[in-house]
């Protein structure tokens, strides 16, 4: 590992202004970004921490929301009380990722930056136009089965790892944020993430040194809450498909529908063709079916890669009908 300097500031002013210097990073958990020091994908000559700052707790928001600071770790969060009462499919999401003890490192403001688990970004001996920009893209050539079927370009088809990102994503939560200049932003968890296009090399919306000081979860939306997650092993395995589900019936029709993706795009997906199918309509197999297959489209997939298509279809469907099942029982 290059030699690098450490900085432990005290507020976020001063993080900001260390963030500063020629090729800074922040450190949260370092549950991903070490690992990818270790491999010199990632570089930096100064590490930021940012544990020292006022960002490790929850308040309560006007309306009946939740603020949630970036340092909270995934263990906290998944186990808070409001969390695991009104935000159930975010508890879901969070326990089915890694393990207990990176868990407890991991943090809320890291596990959205976290970046692609695509094995090629993290071989350095393979071309990858992410890593290093205009190198071309080894995963078009290569096995591809955790690689991305929505919104991919030709120049990258790596996907998002996050089980957390996918879950705010569905909650329609907010990343709250402070650039070096004090400047501050509230940005939609659907689009903090970005599709590849032309510059793969941006995972998010960020600037450079944008600091992720706050989340903002909106009123709780009640019904019933579900992470489904599938994966090569049952535990400690990324997403080969995952979705995160809010469904409120009413009168026997759908009266709320929130869904989002994992596993398939560069980005979490909100599945928005699905939810505008289903919203008021009866929940039966032929509704659910039409959704997914609207979701799905326009879905590109080859090789390795082929099985995800059906299996995204049979995981929306799958998710839909257990909630539709429990809401009914309710
Ligand atoms: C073996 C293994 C299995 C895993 N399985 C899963 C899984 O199944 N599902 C899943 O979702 N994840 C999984 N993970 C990933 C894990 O969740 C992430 O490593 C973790 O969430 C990253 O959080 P961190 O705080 O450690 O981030 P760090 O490693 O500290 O940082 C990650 C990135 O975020 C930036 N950053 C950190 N905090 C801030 C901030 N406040 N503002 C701006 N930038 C910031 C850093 O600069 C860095 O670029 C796994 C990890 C491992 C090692
Ligand atoms: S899919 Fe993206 S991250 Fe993976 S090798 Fe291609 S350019 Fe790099």
């Amino acid at each position: 590992m290059k030699p690098f300097e450490f900085i432990r500031p005290e507020s976020a002013e001063a993080a900001l202004q260390a963030i500063g210097a020629d090729n800074a990073k922040f450190l949260g958990g370092g549950t991903n970004l070490i690992d990818l020091m270790k491999l010199e994908v990632e570089r930096p000559d100064t590490l930021v921490d940012v544990h020292r700052l006022p960002m490790n707790g929850f308040s309560e928001m006007g309306g009946g929301g939740l603020r949630v600071g970036a340092e909270v770790t995934n263990t906290a969060l998944a186990n808070h009380e409001r969390i695991r009462k009104d935000y159930r499919v975010l508890s879901e999401a969070l326990l089915s990722g890694a393990t207990a003890q990176l868990r407890n490192r991991a943090t809320t403001g890291g596990n959205f930056l976290q970046r692609t688990r695509c094995y090629y970004f993290m071989d350095t001996t393979r071309p990858c136009s992410k890593r290093d920009p205009g190198s071309g893209c080894a995963a078009l050539e290569g096995p591809s089965r955790i690689h991305a079927i929505l919104g991919a370009s030709e120049h990258c088809i790596a996907t998002h790892p996050s089980d957390m990102a996918v879950a705010m994503a569905a909650l329609d939560a907010k990343v709250e944020t402070r650039k070096a200049s004090g400047e501050t932003r509230s940005i939609a968890a659907t689009d903090l993430h970005r599709l590849p296009g032309n510059t793969p090399q941006y995972d998010t919306v960020l600037e450079e040194g944008e600091l992720i000081e706050t989340v903002a979860l909106p009123a709780p939306l009640g019904g019933t809450h579900l992470y489904r997650k599938v994966r090569d092993r049952s535990s400690y395995a990324f997403a080969l498909v995952s979705t995160a589900l809010v469904l409120k019936l009413n009168g026997g029709r759908i009266d709320t529908i929130r869904l989002a993706l994992g596993g398939v795009a560069h980005k979490p997906w909100r599945a928005e063709k699905a939810e505008t199918l289903l919203s008021g309509k009866e929940p039966t197999e032929e509704n659910f079916k039409a959704a997914a297959e609207a979701e799905l489209a326009d879905a590109k997939a080859e090789g390795s890669q082929a099985f995800k298509v059906e299996l995204a279809k049979r995981t929306i469907m799958a998710a839909l009908r257990e909630a539709a099942d429990q809401e009914t029982a309710a």
